[in-house]
C-alpha cells in the first residue's frame, strides 16, 4: 500500500512532490497532488516536508508527523564498514553521496557530502548489502528507524537492518558532518 495525499487538505504547495526519492507524487502548483502508487516505496519522505496537518496518510491510513527542518535525519557513513562498493552513491537520488579517500583505507569511502539535502528515504541503506555501513541517524545520533508513525511497509520488511535497534548511537565525530 503506497502513501495517499487527502485531497481535500492539499494546498498545492509542491513541496512532496520535490523531495519525493522516487519522483511518484504529481501535480500542478496550487491545485491538488496526488501520488502515483505503483511507484511509492513508503518511505516517509512526503509525509514528514508537508506543511499541512494530517494531509498526508501512510500505507495504514494513519495520519504522518512534520519533521523540523533542524530535527530531520541524515545518511551517515561508517567508513571500517564501508567496502567501497558505491551502491549507495549510485542510489542517492539527491547526489548527497560521494567517494573520498580516507585515512586508513587503501580505498576511497563513501561519504555524506551534502547531509543537508538528505531527506532520510534510507535508499542508501537498503541497497549496501554491508549492514552497517551507512544509516541514517536523526541529528542527536540514535538510529532512525521510520520516519513515520507507524511501522515500515512492504518494501523494508525483510531488510537486513533488523540488528540495528533504535537507540544505537555512532561516535560523535561521524555527527560532525551535520554540525
Ligand atoms: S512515501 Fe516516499 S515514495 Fe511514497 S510518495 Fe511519499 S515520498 Fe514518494
Ligand atoms: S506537501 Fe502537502 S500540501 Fe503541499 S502539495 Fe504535497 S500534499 Fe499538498
Ligand atoms: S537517505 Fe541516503 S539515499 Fe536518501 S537522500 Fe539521504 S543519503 Fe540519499
Amino acid at each position: 500500500m503506497p502513501h495517499f495525499i487527502q485531497p481535500e487538505k492539499c494546498i498545492g504547495c509542491d513541496l512532496c512532490a520535490k523531495k519525493c526519492p522516487t519522483n511518484c507524487i504529481e501535480g500542478e502548483s496550487k491545485k491538488i497532488y496526488v501520488i502515483y502508487a505503483p511507484l511509492c516505496i513508503d518511505c516517509g519522505v512526503c509525509a514528514s516536508y508537508c506543511p499541512v496537518d494530517d494531509c498526508i496518510l501512510d500505507q495504514h491510513g494513519i495520519p504522518q508527523r512534520r519533521i523540523n527542518p533542524k530535527a530531520r535525519p541524515y545518511a551517515v557513513v561508517n567508513e571500517d564498514l564501508c567496502t567501497a562498493c558505491e551502491l549507495c552513491v549510485d542510489a542517492c537520488p539527491f547526489n548527497c553521496l560521494e567517494m573520498i579517500e580516507d585515512e586508513g583505507h587503501f580505498f576511497k569511502v563513501a561519504f555524506d557530502a551534502r547531509p543537508r539535502d538528505c531527506v532520510g528515504c534510507k535508499l542508501c541503506e537498503d541497497v549496501c548489502v554491508q549492514k552497517g555501513a551507512i544509516t541514517v541517524v536523526w541529528p542527536d545520533g540514535t538510529y532512525c528507524e521510520s520516519l513515520g508513525v507507524s511501522t515500515f511497509g512492504p518494501f523494508r520488511e525483510g531488510k537486513a537492518i533488523e540488528d540495528l535497534e533504535e537507540g544505537v548511537r555512532l561516535p560523535a565525530s561521524r555527527m560532525e558532518v551535520r554540525a
